[in-house]
């Protein structure tokens, strides 16, 4: 796959000023609490762009261009959602490709205060606003980290995940 696809120059290009959001995460995988908070994000955003952080000394449990392309093939009809993978700080690569804000999901009080301190910190250092919605009630219980859990296990893991990401990723 050619990585430039997924890189911050292509989501540069846009000739608009519009207002853009950057959801960052690991995303790994994917899942239909992530794409309830893009959906709800698209109510505050004129863009959102799904990046996928890469961390060089931990290899995630899918790769990440897989995770990647599978995001984007999710939201192929959506040109107001844009997908990238990035290794550089979080509130750099927002800056990188113009986002007004950072989107982040809450959905607990662990959320809350891990989220909180991060937020604190990158808009001390770099004068970004992060913004919050609260899970909706019926997919906060829904994690990367359990899905991982149950693949590990060899359960199904359909109801959790969108049917699209499934196929590309899961069932493949
Ligand atoms: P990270 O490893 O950075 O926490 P995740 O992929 O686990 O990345 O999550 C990305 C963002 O999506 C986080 O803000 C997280 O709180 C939010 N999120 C994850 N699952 C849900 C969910 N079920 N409902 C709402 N937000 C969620």
């Amino acid at each position: 796959m050619n990585s430039e696809q997924y890189g911050a120059n292509s989501i540069l290009n846009s000739p608009y000023s519009i207002r853009r959001a950057l959801f960052p995460g690991s995303f790994d995988p994917f899942t239909i609490g992530h794409q309830s908070l893009v959906s709800r994000g698209l109510a505050l955003a004129d863009e959102i762009v799904i990046a996928i952080g890469i961390n060089e000394q931990k290899q995630g449990f899918f790769p990440a261009e897989a995770r990647a392309e599978a995001i984007h093939i999710l939201y192929k009809d959506e040109p107001r959602v844009k997908v990238c993978t990035y290794n550089s700080l979080t509130v750099d690569f927002a800056h990188a490709v113009g986002a007004d804000f950072i989107l982040r999901g809450i959905r607990s009080v662990i959320d809350f205060e891990y989220e909180k301190n991060i937020a604190d910190v990158n808009r001390s250092i770099a004068g970004i606003e992060t913004v919050f919605l609260l899970a909706e009630p019926e997919y906060a219980h829904i994690s990367s980290s359990v899905v991982r859990e149950l693949l590990h296990f060899g359960k199904d893991v359909q109801m959790f995940i969108p049917p699209v990401i499934h196929e590309f990723l899961i069932s493949k």
